[in-house]
């Protein structure tokens, strides 16, 4: 499968992402969860830079994504959240730029549904995505952590198209995993997705998981 994954900017506000329409998938995470690494194995580049100092990012990155024979997407690389030497800040949950992104998002497709009765000398909003996929990644090793259940009711009644997805698999033995597996599906209430970015396992499924978000009515 040939991928084709180009860096297009990095936004510190939800006005400088792009909004020409393209399908976009949103991942977001607690620092440190393995985000960048796995951009990186998902385009099998080093596009994404893995972080020294956790917690510093604070902008979103936005990767245009081509996988040969499909529409090109974004990927949205969103502030990873509740790091705890961030702060109070950074420990409350979701920055204001996740938060911006995603009430966007959701506005934009609602002045959508709503153009036909708009006086007509208003602009014209910006093209809404197509659509949008939200990926929340977490630690394996670390099912029902506060923080990313908060984030998972968040996203959950944000985005439509939302799934699990269980970072660092590899540093499980195979007891531990399906434990730890179990116990995801009983706190996110659905399956995850396991994946290693060290060893490849699960990106595959994750690739489709992807394409699900793509493209699912
Ligand atoms: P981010 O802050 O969420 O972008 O996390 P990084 O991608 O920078 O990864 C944080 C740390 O976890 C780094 O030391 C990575 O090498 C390590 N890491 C990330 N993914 C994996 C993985 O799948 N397996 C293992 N064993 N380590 C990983």
């Amino acid at each position: 499968m040939i991928i084709d994954a180009t860096f297009v900017k990095s936004a510190a506000h939800a006005s400088d992402l792009p909004r020409d329409g393209l399908a976009e998938v949103a991942l977001v995470g607690r620092s440190n969860v393995g985000k960048s690494s796995l951009i990186n194995a998902l385009v099998r580049r080093r596009i994404a830079r893995t972080s020294a100092a956790p917690g510093k990012t604070r902008l979103a990155n936005i990767y245009r994504v081509t996988r040969a024979g499909a529409e090109p997407f974004y990927l949205v690389d969103l502030p990873g959240y509740g790091y705890a030497r961030g702060g109070a800040a950074a420990a409350r949950g979701f920055n204001e730029l996740t938060r911006a992104y995603f009430r966007l998002v959701r506005q934009v497709g609602q002045v959508r549904r709503v153009g036909g009765i708009n006086p007509p000398a208003l602009p014209a909003p910006p093209a809404p995505p197509a659509r949008v996929g939200a990926l929340l990644l977490v630690d394996a090793r670390h099912p029902g952590l506060e923080a990313d259940l908060k984030a998972w009711q968040w996203l959950r009644q944000t985005v439509a198209r939302c799934a699990v997805v269980a970072t660092k698999i590899d540093k499980l033995a195979r007891g531990q995993r399906i434990r730890a597996l179990r116990a995801f599906e009983s706190v996110f209430d659905r399956p995850v997705q396991p994946v290693s970015a060290v060893t490849g396992e699960g990106l595959d499924d994750l690739w489709k998981l992807i394409a699900q978000q793509l493209t699912s009515g």
